[in-house]
């Protein structure tokens, strides 16, 4: 496996510090609304890292923060006339939502900041023991951006280049600053704040320092793996670094990998910029699944485009593979048992080579670009092997074989190969189960008024019903 490591800026073979388990930790959202989808492309595409890993026999322990003290939040908070934890609280559950309907899974710990102020003021007290941070006359801590002489080694960022930017970037307390490359560890509370008390000043952290103690508590001092969006490598992950290793004196992550920006317009999504969609806007309107292949359309360094052409397109492929899965599934269940003729036998050997197709292009920097293709290079096979144009019925073994690999490879990427996983795995599947059994039950009563109204109800929602001997069945639209 190869990974192209923000570090050195080479594409390097992967080698664990433990032989078969991996430690990752992946920068995550600041909780004070709902996330949008430029912030959903590193949950995908490092869950999707995580999936390919734990396929190649890795154990992986992956570490994923939610950043829920931060100005953001605290605004918000003040908007609405509540406490700041009511909203991260709020906005966690929203998210951990989001990304249940995007089938990313829950990473092994998620820490809150908030709940590690303990570990945050300790490691603060280690910088200011080494002579690595200095307490300013407002009880503000600050990191001494000079005394770590590998500083900018993430970003590839000269000092003194730095030095100039950041005279432009000028803010309130600057003064106090030995230098203005200093960065905030902690400091003073204002009106209307969260604040803990601290050896300094009751306060709060600054941002960067919660990643280096929940990476060093949740994982260790060392890490194998660091990631996040491109964003972040300066300052945050260069300022991560900083305080890591000044604390321990050892590497903080031997692979940095960063996602590139999800765009709208050629312009990076962002918040700020009022230009972006939420996930639940985009899962309202789109199975949540067209969204997660949507992103993998794309090797995830580069930059990805969005637009309602490319997510009709990527809805589109992605109807090609369950068109196929549901159609082996179906096939699956006349399929004869027989023994395989040459032809039959040669197209279940040709399995292999696809599934081949597919790891080379996910061991080359996780390019799941080709490896959709590898995927699709399937799909046609199990059309032609599987629907005989004789008409022929294909042994078990050839349906099995070609249904099993598709579900598998599909699977690495988070995705369903029927229709009939996808509503399964529906967030509201339960809800929607709920709704078509009162049809069923409204039926049985002859109030057809009210079954009908079930029916228009859901269909005004995109979901589809459709009656079959085996009951009712549904689908989105
Ligand atoms: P934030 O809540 O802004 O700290 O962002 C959470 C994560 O989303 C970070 O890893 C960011 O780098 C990432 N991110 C934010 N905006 C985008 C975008 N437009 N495209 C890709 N990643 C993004
Ligand atoms: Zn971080």
């Amino acid at each position: 496996m190869k990974i192209f490591n923000t570090l050195t800026r080479k594409k390097e073979e992967f080698v664990p510090i433990t032989p078969g388990k991996i430690s990752m930790y992946v920068c995550g959202p600041t909780v004070y609304n709902y996330i949008h989808i430029g912030n959903a492309r590193p949950m995908i595409v490092f869950d999707t890292f995580r999936r390919y890993m734990e396929y190649r026999g890795y154990t992986v322990n992956y570490v994923s923060n939610f950043t829920d003290v931060d100005d953001k939040i605290i605004k918000k908070a003040n908007e609405e006339g509540v406490d700041s934890l009511e909203i991260s609280t709020r906005y966690i559950a929203e998210t951990r939502k989001d990304m249940e309907a995007l089938n990313v899974r829950p990473a092994t710990v998620h820490p809150q900041a908030t709940k590690e102020i303990g570990g945050m003021i300790d490691m603060i007290q280690t910088l200011i023991d080494k002579g690595h941070a200095y307490v300013a006359a407002d009880g503000t801590v600050y990191f001494r951006t000079r005394s770590f002489d590998q500083y900018g080694k993430l970003s590839h960022k000269n000092l003194d280049d730095l030095r100039t930017g950041e005279r432009e970037l000028k803010v309130s307390g600057e003064d106090q600053k030995e230098d203005p490359l200093d960065f905030v560890l902690w400091k003073p509370k204002k009106e209307g704040e969260p604040s803990w008390p601290s050896p300094w000043c009751e306060g709060r952290p600054g941002w960067h320092i919660e990643c280096s103690v929940m990476s060093k508590k949740y994982l260790a001092e060392t890490i194998d793996i660091h990631a996040g969006g491109e964003d972040l490598i300066f300052p945050h992950h260069e300022n991560e670094i900083a305080q890591s290793e000044c604390t321990s004196g050892k590497e903080f992550a031997h692979y940095w990998m960063h996602n590139g920006f999800l765009n709208i317009d050629n312009r990076k999504m962002s918040k700020s910029l009022g230009n972006f969609f939420t996930v639940r806007e985009i899962t309202e309107k789109y199975d949540p699944q067209v969204l997660r292949f949507f992103m993998q359309t794309a090797q995830y360094r580069g930059p990805l485009n969005f637009s309602a052409e490319l997510m009709e397109q990527a809805k589109q492929s992605l109807d090609r593979i369950r068109t196929c899965g549901n159609m082996l599934k179906e096939a699956l269940e006349t399929a004869p048992e027989r023994d395989l003729n040459a032809e039959e036998q040669s197209a279940v050997d040709g399995i292999s080579e696809f599934v081949k197709m597919f790891e080379d292009a996910m061991d080359d920097d996780l390019n799941t670009a080709d490896a959709i293709t590898a995927i699709f290079e399937l799909v046609r096979s199990a059309n032609v092997n599987v629907k005989t144009a004789s008409g022929e019925k294909a042994p078990r073994k050839v349906v099995e074989s070609f249904f099993n690999t598709l579900e598998m490879l599909a699977g690495i990427l988070g995705l369903f190969v029927t229709t009939e996983d996808d509503a399964a795995a529906d967030p509201e599947a339960e809800e929607i189960e709920g709704l078509i059994a009162q049809r069923k039950e409204a039926k049985k009563n002859k109030d057809f008024a009210l079954a009908d109204k079930i029916r228009d109800d859901l269909l005004a929602r995109g979901i589809v019903l459709e009656d079959t001997r085996e009951g009712t069945k549904w689908k989105r639209n």
